[in-house]
């Protein structure tokens, strides 16, 4: 059990399907970061009972347990008197953390409210975990090697306090574990980013490298076509671990070959641009079903107006007529979403934008306007490049939406990224 840590996020809300459990996933990834391993997470309601059961049933798992969630001042607010309960303590007031409350609102000029009072009361026992940016703060309590914090839920708020005040004693506390740690204790995470062939395809590829028990582990997960697979490397240190994850990256590139677009955190689109900065080319973006989202997922990476020039979102016949010169007859004839139409807006992007390479895509989103012969999800895709023209056919649905859209981005930017490799 030495340093693993357990997660508990606490609110109605997420419970009910109103909030994505964001808080833990970020949690997580944050304290593998620093070698801890997530072993046990879970949400509960806002509920002085569930909260405590909650911290009973983590605390023999983990030596690290962080909550957030339902330190509010507002009467579903019960994580406070959860841990109180945890603990056997009553909660005490500071009137320290009252006058930072009390100028918190001053500053804003807002009157504060009666209610905010119950935020300057901590569990006897435990100490104060600033927040700079709200008025709950975080509670602090260690004791015989366990560690218990709390935040509150609203994301940006228990970023910053667990970046400030927690994470530089969990590194502290990881490193001094490395000295007397047993072999294999320290994790370090790599991911490697595919796209272009499913997921048991994928594994098939990998065969006896994603077998459970070996060091490192390979897990796969999947998210719109895009497959990330997570090399888990745990060695006696930090080092031996980064390396043994290294070799493994190199494996797996050497099996997967093109299929691998990036590591980590990379995007499509970064990488994208990378190929096109180091090549010194330019890039415009004409698009109908896709709605703008592939100039957003460009944009997105700082330092895009390098490389990116121009984005068209011609949504109707006659934009795309008026603004990329796509011939009126031709979207007559084969109709707007065609290869013929998706050829001619791409290359009226490029004569227009006067860019090296110019990409567009057009297709049917849904839920209606497919038929028979174009149905929901049908997607072409065309890429004008200084030596020619491609346009390729794709067949994404019958899914929703976003999820098409999202597709014919990825696979969009892809084509792009294998393009440039020529
Ligand atoms: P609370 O600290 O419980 O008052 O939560 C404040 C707000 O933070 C909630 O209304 C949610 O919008 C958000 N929130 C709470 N818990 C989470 C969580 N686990 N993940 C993402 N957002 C959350
Ligand atoms: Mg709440």
């Amino acid at each position: 059990m030495q340093n693993n840590a357990a997660i508990i996020s606490v609110g109605n809300e997420l419970l009910n399907g109103n909030t994505v459990d964001t808080n833990s996933t970020w949690l997580c990834s944050r304290l593998l970061s620093v070698s801890i391993p997530v072993v046990y997470s879970c949400a509960v309601g806002d509920d002085i009972e569930e909260i405590k059961n909650a911290i009973e049933y983590a605390s023999g798992k983990a030596d690290i347990i962080l909550i957030t969630g339902g330190l509010g001042p507002t009467d579903d607010d019960l994580t406070r008197d959860g841990i109180a309960k945890f603990l056997g303590v009553e909660l005490e007031y500071h009137p320290d953390i009252f006058e930072k409350i009390k100028k918190f609102f001053a500053v804003r000029n807002y009157p504060m409210p009666e209610k905010n009072k119950i935020q300057a009361y901590l569990p006897a026992g435990t100490s104060e975990i600033e927040n700079d940016l709200g008025t709950a703060p975080g509670i602090f309590y260690e004791k015989d090697k366990k560690i218990i914090a709390l935040f509150p839920g609203v994301p940006s708020e228990m970023k910053q306090m667990f970046d400030k005040s927690i994470l530089p004693k969990l590194k502290k506390l990881a490193l001094s574990e490395v000295e007397g740690s047993a072999q294999g204790d320290i994790l370090v995470v790599r991911k490697i980013r595919c796209i272009g062939a499913g997921e048991s395809a994928i594994a098939e590829m990998l065969g006896d490298l994603m077998k459970r028990g070996r060091n490192p582990l390979i897990n796969c997960t999947v998210d719109c076509g895009i497959i990330t697979l997570h090399i888990i490397a745990r060695a006696g240190d930090k080092n031996k671990a980064a390396a043994l994850a290294q070799e493994d990256i190199q494996r797996l590139r050497g099996i997967l070959g093109k299929l691998v677009y990036g590591l980590d955190e990379q995007t499509l689109a970064e990488v994208v641009g990378k190929k096109l900065l180091d090549a010194k080319k330019t890039l415009a973006v004409a698009e109908s079903c896709t709605g703008g989202l592939i100039v957003k997922m460009i944009t997105d990476v700082p330092g895009s107006s390098r490389y990116f020039t121009y984005g068209w979102v011609t949504y109707s016949n006659e934009s795309k007529v008026s603004e990329l010169g796509v011939k009126k007859e031709l979207i007559e004839k084969f109709g707007a979403v065609s290869s013929e139409v998706a050829q001619a807006m791409a290359e009226g992007a490029k004569r227009k934008s006067g860019s090296d390479f110019a990409v567009a895509v057009t297709g049917i989103a849904g839920p209606d306007g497919g038929s028979e012969q174009k149905p929901v999800g049908l997607v072409y895709i065309s890429i004008a490049s200084p030596d020619g023209i491609n346009t390729e056919k794709f067949l994404f649905g019958p899914r929703d939406r976003d999820f098409i859209r999202l597709r014919a981005s990825q696979t969009l930017l892809n084509l792009l990224r294998l393009k440039l490799d020529i």
